[in-house]
């Protein structure tokens, strides 16, 4: 039984946010080289207008390929209550809907203000619990936006307790833009849980535009979360917060992790044989992460053992 749940979520929030197009059996290679690794949860893409986002145009086939996966829960991002519809005619497990806590960038990104995104949510929320699909809202912007500054706590957690009374099955906090620091990880955790309660709150998307990203890890780990988003390589960013970039990356975290006796299910090994999809499919695209060049080192039982 795993300790912690990784997600990858490069194929979806690392590829949107880059302009090329990864092909869809590189990206096939991808899931299926991490999943072998033992990577149990991956967002495959998203169900966005293909207009807007032609790296995500082929989520339908993808989401059919990882379903094929023995043991693997395929996650797909939802803009919308026609994306989730979308979702749940591709046959997804589990839906992530970003719902921003900063409503400029709400209104900027999806064109909604608040009222208008959480009637959304009960919507999509509808059509999941008809399907069966596992219902995340993934408050975006929690930690501080690019455009509005901080993000009042307080308005955080009321907004959780709205989207909870519009049908979120679980609550993920998301610092979209770097901002996160472990403080204010473990604040907004309390705060968030005492909200909607310990069981909605399990999982933090973060990324590493600052360096802080495992140092939040751990912050979440005293704070009882036991789910988190990452992306080998840590590509990744969002193309609407200017400036942001960089999931946490997969290969350090599963190392950290392991190395902390806590159990991902990962093979540190295989993951890192991975790489070189990305490398020959994106080539001179931006990797990141210390392990795949540093290696592996001791495991947990090695170094209690000394
Ligand atoms: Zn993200």
């Amino acid at each position: 039984m795993t300790d912690i749940l990784i997600s990858e979520v490069g194929p979806r929030d690392g590829l949107q946010s880059i302009d090329r197009i990864m092909p869809l059996e590189a990206k096939k290679r991808w899931i299926a080289a991490e999943a072998a690794a033992g990577v149990s949860e991956i967002e495959v893409g998203s169900f966005v207008p293909p207009a807007l986002l032609p790296q995500m145009a082929d989520t339908a086939e993808l989401v059919e390929f990882a379903n094929t996966i023995e043991g693997l829960t395929v996650v797909t991002l939802v803009p919308n209550a026609k994306g989730m519809q979308r979702a749940a005619d591709a046959g997804v497990q589990s839906v992530s809907i970003p719902f921003s806590m900063s409503e400029t960038h709400s209104v900027k990104n999806v064109r909604k203000d608040h009222p208008a995104m959480l009637e959304e949510i009960a919507a999509a929320a509808a059509i999941a619990k008809e399907h069966d699909i596992h219902f995340v809202v993934g408050l975006a912007t929690a930690f501080g936006c690019t455009i509005e500054g901080a993000v009042d706590p307080a308005n955080v957690a009321r907004l959780a307790e709205k989207a909870v009374a519009a049908g979120a099955q679980e609550i993920g906090l998301s610092d979209t833009t770097g901002y996160a620091d472990p403080a204010q990880v473990r604040r907004l955790v309390k705060q968030v849980k005492s909200a909607v309660g310990d069981e909605m709150v399990t999982t933090l998307h973060l990324h590493n535009t600052r360096g802080l990203g495992l140092a939040n890890v751990v912050a979440g780990l005293e704070e009882g979360i036991t789910t988190f988003d990452s992306s080998l390589g840590g590509l990744g960013g969002c193309p609407f917060a200017p400036g942001a970039s960089g999931n946490i990356v997969t290969e350090d975290l599963v190392l950290m992790l392991n190395s902390m006796g806590l159990n991902t299910g990962i093979d540190l090994e295989k993951l890192l044989q991975v790489r070189p999809i990305l490398e020959e499919a994106l080539p001179g695209e931006p990797l990141y992460g210390f392990t795949p060049d540093a290696g592996p080192m001791l495991d947990y039982d090695q170094r209690v053992a000394a």
